[in-house]
């Protein structure tokens, strides 16, 4: 069995001093290829160089809506020279969220809809984090429609509803082990709605944790996601990751074969 995690933050200062030990239990847990989102113009340093340690993560570089005031003038051309210095890398994480305290909505979608053009531009895929804003995005997406791009909704967290609408548009959707809690019952009932060719898994480390929000994740947790997902969709676990794991390399592309 392979896992293709799709979505993670493995330059987090909670984990990075740690990152040795962490992808060899990646590893032995059988992830093949991690995707590696910036959140920050500053970390995309880190991003690209955690890329080039480990063979098997997949640089992503972007703006992620939390931390757009932390940008600076060059953001833009910044962006593309990492996309041309790292030719496998995806665009990421970028996004809409209407959950923040303040925030300056038409400066968010703006910056999100500049991404998204330079992603198209290079024909990177892009990974999206989108918080209560599915009317804002699903605006933006549809006048890109035109263009034929990769978009993933990284810890899809929309209602059930939503799913067809959003798999219409072209949208892969990546479940988190949000789908784990017994209080989420939205996210199992959406994953179940998920056609298998628009599935995608990810642990989000080191966040989202399936031990409680005060542990830290790791890509080595996929397989419990793996088990969850397989729950929900009435499949084997070995079927979810055959099917993630395509879907995966087909969106970001392949990594090399890691021997054990
Ligand atoms: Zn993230």
């Amino acid at each position: 069995m392979k896992l293709f995690d799709s979505h993670a933050h493995l330059q987090d200062s909670r984990i990075i001093s740690n990152l040795d030990l962490i992808m060899s239990r990646a590893q032995a847990a059988d992830v093949a290829s991690v995707v590696c989102c910036g959140s920050t113009q500053d970390d995309w340093i880190l991003v690209s160089e955690i890329a080039i340690q480990y063979k098997n993560v997949i640089p992503a570089f972007g703006l992620h809506p939390w931390y757009l005031d932390e940008r600076n003038d060059g953001w833009e051309s910044a962006l593309i020279s990492y996309l041309e210095k790292n030719t496998n890398a995806a665009v990421g994480e970028i996004g809409l969220d209407r959950t923040l305290e303040t925030f300056n909505e038409k400066e968010q979608v703006a910056i999100f809809v500049k991404q998204i053009d330079i992603a198209r531009q290079f024909q990177r895929p892009v990974s999206v984090h989108c918080r209560k804003a599915w009317g804002a995005l699903i605006a933006v997406l549809q006048k890109k429609i035109h263009q034929k791009f990769s978009v993933v909704i990284h810890s899809y967290s929309g209602a059930p509803d939503l799913v067809d609408e959003l798999v219409k548009l072209g949208c892969m959707l990546s479940f988190s082990s949000s789908i784990l809690s017994s209080e989420n019952k939205k996210a199992g009932a959406s994953i179940a709605r998920v056609p298998a060719g628009n599935l995608l898994l990810e642990t989000d480390s080191p966040d989202i944790s399936p031990f409680g929000k005060n542990t830290l994740n790791e890509p080595a947790n996929l397989s419990l996601i793996v088990n969850g997902a397989a729950r929900f969709r009435n499949c084997s676990p070995e079927d979810i990751a055959s099917v993630t794991m395509r879907n995966g390399e087909m969106v970001f592309g392949k990594t090399p074969i890691l021997n054990k």
